[in-house]
Parts: C-alpha cells; structure tokens; sequence
C-alpha cells in the first residue's frame, strides 16, 4: 500500500486573507519570449494575470534581503504534491524551509486532475533551459526561460550574467498543465486551459524578490525553445491590503533546526 512521504497536516494553516479592499500599487508586463522582476514586501501580494493570450509562466522566488534563501520547488512538490492551487505554499531553500509565498487565489482551480492525469501550476518541471536544448537538438536558442530570467535577474540585482545565472533555480510553472505518462513515466505538457483574465494571486509572507519569465513555448501545448509557437505577455499586479485583511497574519520564521547535524 502506498503511503504519502510527507504527510502534511501537521503544517500550520494557510492564512488566507480577503482581497476585496486591496489596491494595486504596482504593475508590471512581462514580455512575450522574457523576463521582467518585481519585488513586494512581506503582507503584500502579487497576482500573476494572463493577457492577450493563453501564456505560460516560469516563476523563480528569492528572499529579497538574502538571494541564498529561494524558491525550493522538490520539497514544495513533496508536500503539497505535483500541483499547487489555493492554501499551498511556496517553500524555501535549506536552511530556512518556510513559507515564502502562498497560493490565495486560483481562477484554475476548476481544473482539478484530468483524464490524462494532468493539472496546472506545476512543481515538477524544471525549466526550459539552452542547455537541455542544445543536448537533445545541437541547436542554440537563447530566449529559453532560463536564460530569460538570467537576464532580468542581472538586471535587477546588478550582477553579471554568469554571476545572476547561479542564482537562478528550479520554477513553479504558473498556467502550466502538466503531468507523468502512464506508460513512461515522462514528463509532458498539454495545451493550458489558462485565457486573458485567468490568474493566480499568492501572499508574499516575507521581502520578495519575483523573477517572472514568458516561456517561449506559449501555451505549451506543442514545443518550446523556439519561436514557433504563439506567445503572449503576463501581468504581474503588487496589492497592497488593508491592515484589517492581515489580523492574525505573522511573517514566518525560518526552520528551528540547530544545524549541529549530529556533529
Ligand atoms: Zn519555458
């Protein structure tokens, strides 16, 4: 019999606040085929909205105040499974493993799991990247999701771009519909239900610093590490909420662990 690795109901409940009284106090596009950053503090949120056209994203999180402390999408899909949707949090690297963001609203959440075993907003991929493309093809392309981020990542903090490319790490596929082949086990993709409007809101629990790439696969409903495929903008809002929505919200702290490691 099966047995879940990670049973999660010991973790502390998801704070979801109302948004009916929040205000955008920011808002950035990202390109089709780029990256574009935006950082938020710790109370505020950030609603990832598509427009134009069906669009997926690849999302890379860091600490704002410390770039060792990003995003760990393993032990995300660990706890919360493969797909993420509302109340699932977005956890951190070693040593801090907390919360840094969490999912409060999803206007996907109908999907649910289809018929192929596939959803949407997932932690399994990695993200598309020129090196995994020029291993299986033997050609370059550059505007990649990784490489994307590499470039707005240096941008944003100043570095160059080999320095900000080690920063980047593993990504929640936002829109994305993603699952395992039965037969295979292998990884694969299918067109994203995502439509201008559709969006996925998340709490910033502590200083963000959000990196946001548009892959160039579009959709991801055929290929991606090209310019074939028809690829829109996102939109990124930063809310602010009133005082009122964050009652009983604290920022959380990093893991209690001692790190003595046995020694
Ligand atoms: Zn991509």
């Amino acid at each position: 019999m099966p047995v879940v690795c990670y049973p999660s109901h010991t973790l502390p409940p998801a704070f979801l606040p109302d948004l009916s009284d929040a205000s955008v106090d920011d808002q950035v596009i990202v390109p089709a085929r780029d990256a574009a950053a935006f950082r938020l503090r710790a109370g505020q949120a950030f609603r990832i909205q598509s427009i134009g056209g069906p669009q997926v994203g690849d999302l890379n999180l860091f600490n704002a105040r410390d770039l060792t402390e990003r995003f760990y999408s393993g032990k995300t899909r660990a706890l919360h499974g493969t797909h993420v949707s509302t109340g699932d949090r977005l956890w951190s690297s070693f040593p801090s493993l907390r919360p840094m963001a969490t999912v409060i609203e999803d206007s996907l959440a109908w999907y649910g799991i289809d018929a192929d075993g596939a959803s949407v907003h997932d932690v399994i991929g990695t993200r598309c990247d020129p090196y995994t493309n020029r291993l299986l093809t033997g050609a370059d392309y550059h505007h990649c999701c990784h490489s994307n981020l590499t470039r707005a990542l240096a941008a944003e903090i100043g570095r160059d771009l080999h320095e900000a490319e080690m920063l980047v790490h593993d990504v929640l596929n936002v829109f994305m519909c993603t699952g395992f082949m039965r037969d295979s086990g292998q990884y694969f993709m299918k067109a994203s239900p995502v439509r201008p409007g559709d969006s996925i809101t998340f709490l910033a629990e502590i200083d963000l610093l959000g990196v946001l790439s548009a892959c160039p696969g579009g959709d991801c409903g055929s290929e991606h590490s090209s310019d074939t495929a028809a690829c829109f903008p996102l939109q990124v809002d930063i809310l602010t909420l009133p005082a009122s929505a964050l009652n009983g919200w604290a920022p959380p702290s990093v893991s209690s662990y001692d790190r003595s490691h046995g020694a």
